[in-house]
């Protein structure tokens, strides 16, 4: 026997294929969906569909944007010589809105993990590595202090270490398995004006 109808029982699963959502979730949030007027759920579903087909990753950083090149890369008031590498654009936001980082970043949308499968070749490392033989000056690891953020930083100082550019790594003092984004700005400064060398 069907408990709802089968068009209910769709969006749940939908719903509950999201991350962060149970089972319980979905069927609240359909619920509520359901009750809505029909001119908001269109509001949300065309606001899905657009941001889908009108994000992208920009050219130089990855980070996700509406434009080619994103703000940050296009600006020459940056320093394009510095790069701050983070794990995703959510970490990059984070930064941004601290207001005084002056370089620009290189977003890596992931962190290396052996437990999960994540290996390099999963992340936006190659990207990074082609970006240093312009004229980059430092590389800023940023990735968070969890283990898969320690190991990726290792990695990437690894890497990097042979073609002469500085390579630093954000100050510990943010707590360990803290994502950056729940970390208030001045912890933010912080981390990133007492940088060490790798
Ligand atoms: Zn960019």
């Amino acid at each position: 026997m069907e408990l709802y109808s089968g068009y209910i029982n769709k969006l749940i699963e939908e719903l509950a294929a999201l991350p962060g959502i149970g089972s319980k979730s979905a069927q609240r949030l359909a619920f509520h969906l359901i009750n809505m007027p029909v001119d908001k759920v269109r509001r949300l579903s065309d606001a899905i569909v657009t941001a889908k087909e009108n994000v992208r990753y920009c050219r130089e950083c990855y980070t996700l944007t509406d434009r080619e090149v994103c703000p940050v890369c296009a600006s020459q008031k940056r320093n394009h010589k510095q790069i701050m590498v983070v794990e995703n654009t959510r970490d990059l936001a984070a930064y941004e809105k601290t207001g005084r980082y002056e370089g620009v970043y290189h977003v890596l949308h992931g962190a290396i993990s052996p437990m999960l499968g994540i290996g390099p070749g999963d992340i936006r490392l190659k990207e990074l590595m082609e970006r240093l033989q312009g004229e980059a000056e430092e590389v800023i690891i940023a990735t968070n202090s969890s283990l898969e953020g320690e190991t990726t930083a290792m990695y990437i100082a690894k890497l990097i270490k042979p073609t002469g550019i500085r390579v630093t790594r954000i100050a510990s003092g943010v707590p360990v398995g803290g994502d950056l984004e729940y970390i208030d700005e001045v912890t933010l400064l912080r981390a990133l004006e007492g940088r060490v060398e790798l």
